[in-house]
């Protein structure tokens, strides 16, 4: 185990680590259920759900199966000029579970790159309408859309990407708590904004933080009235994270183009899908050069449909909806105590989001690591936050077990203040 770890710490790049001063990492052997196995046969409950893509569990045995007879059959195909089963029966699958309208699925590799496709179709579809200066999207203030260049242009633009500025197209912000900012960034940039994109209700990687359902409503009518289109990326708050299937049937609207990735393989493997309405996909078609212009190598990988396909029957079969709720239920309650500790900023729960925001910096390394070990629950503070977003098989001694591991972190003293704001 330890030349292992020796040889991860001398030649292998983690997200968002230094390699200078890598930062230590847990050996994991397996993982099932909500519990990772360490090396060295220890557990941890999975309180991120591995960036809240693992709704219904690790190594699921439906979706594992699933996938296991695909790769026996065709692991890979490209997907210019041929088609396959799992992909045909991913879409017609992925048009139920969205809202009525939505029927064009175009499969992306993953959560950043369906975003940068919603982009392009938006791109594509105002210049099929004949405005090719309309070349912008209108994004939130505390948004995260990925790591690509077009995502990352379209998350907080003074989050963690600024660094990068120089090779990120520059797009427009508004802010989610006040409707008129947006109102007047469309305005007074109409000529050029091709559509709004905004993660809906719950904006997570970069802020943690929800916002009212209002703000979709009036979106969508602005939208309308402008003629540009609305995006909503679901990745995150999609699949009941928040409580409904989608966060946005808070709103009672539908976007033209909607993103979604993360929890539709279940955690299993990666894999995302933008998907568009009727009107968009003709539009785009009916214009120059006329096709959509996008196809990456592993586009519909059959294995990743499989796994899509296992995963959704499983948001099928069960009561999601439900153990969502008595999730929140648990952890408004196991987490309220925060509220009164003098490093806490806010207490914030919607779904099985909890979040704890510290006033000043996290806690030091040294009682994060503590915490997770002395608890057995993995967690991964990033920025201002101790959060968790548990499986959503999560039963409620696990949850309780979380909220007190969230406690007592919460509890431990401010630590140094980092020199970058960190993703994650
Ligand atoms: N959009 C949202 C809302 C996300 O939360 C994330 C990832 O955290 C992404 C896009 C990017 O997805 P991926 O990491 O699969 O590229």
């Amino acid at each position: 185990m330890d030349d292992l770890l020796a040889f991860d710490r001398a030649h292998i790049w983690h997200p968002y680590a230094s390699v200078a001063k890598p930062p230590p990492v847990r050996l994991v052997k397996e993982a099932h259920g909500v519990n990772l196995v360490l090396h060295d046969g220890s557990t941890l409950v999975d309180a991120v759900s591995s960036w809240w893509c693992v709704a219904h569990g690790h190594s699921h045995p439906h979706i594992v199966e699933a996938m296991r007879r695909q790769a026996e059959r065709l692991s890979h195909v490209m997907f210019g000029g041929l088609t396959h089963e799992p992909a045909i029966a991913l879409a017609e699958r992925l048009v139920q579970f969205t809202p009525p309208g939505l029927d064009r699925v175009f499969f992306a590799d993953s959560g950043s790159i369906s975003v940068e496709v919603a982009a392009k179709m938006a791109v594509q579809y105002q210049h099929a309408r004949g405005f090719p200066r309309k070349g912008k999207l209108v994004a939130l203030l505390g948004g995260y859309h990925g790591d690509t260049c077009c995502a990352m242009a379209l998350s907080d633009p003074d989050g963690m990407h600024t660094l990068f500025r120089s090779i990120m197209p520059q797009h427009y912000f508004a802010d989610p708590l006040d409707f008129s900012s947006l109102a007047r960034v469309v305005e007074e940039q109409g000529d050029e904004i091709a559509g709004v994109i905004c993660e809906p209700y719950f904006q997570a990687a970069n802020a943690m933080r929800f916002y009212s359902p209002d703000y979709l409503r009036q979106m969508r009518a602005l939208c309308d009235e402008k003629g540009i289109l609305l995006i909503f990326d679901e990745i995150a708050s999609g699949f009941h994270r928040t409580g409904p299937l989608w966060a946005h049937e808070r709103a009672g609207i539908a976007p033209d183009i909607m993103c979604v990735g993360k929890a539709l393989t279940g955690g299993h493997v990666t894999l995302a899908a933008t998907i568009a309405s009727a009107r968009v996909a003709e539009t785009i078609s009916a214009g120059s050069p006329g096709a959509f212009m996008h196809g990456p190598t592993y586009m519909a990988n059959p294995i990743a449909c499989a796994a899509g396909l296992a995963s959704l029957d499983l948001f099928a079969q069960a009561d999601y909806a439900a153990a969502v709720a008595r999730i929140e239920g648990e952890l408004r309650e196991g987490l309220a105590p925060c509220r009164a500790m003098p490093n806490v900023a806010d207490v914030r729960v919607s779904g099985a989001v909890g979040v704890v925001e510290v006033k000043t910096a996290l806690p030091a390394q040294a009682d994060i690591d503590r915490v997770i070990t002395r608890h057995g629950v993995w967690l991964r503070p990033f920025s201002r936050y101790i959060y968790t977003m548990p499986p959503l098989v999560s039963d409620t001694v696990t949850v309780t077990r979380i909220a007190e591991a969230i406690r007592e972190l919460a509890a431990c003293p401010a630590g140094p203040v980092p020199e970058g704001d960190f993703h994650e």
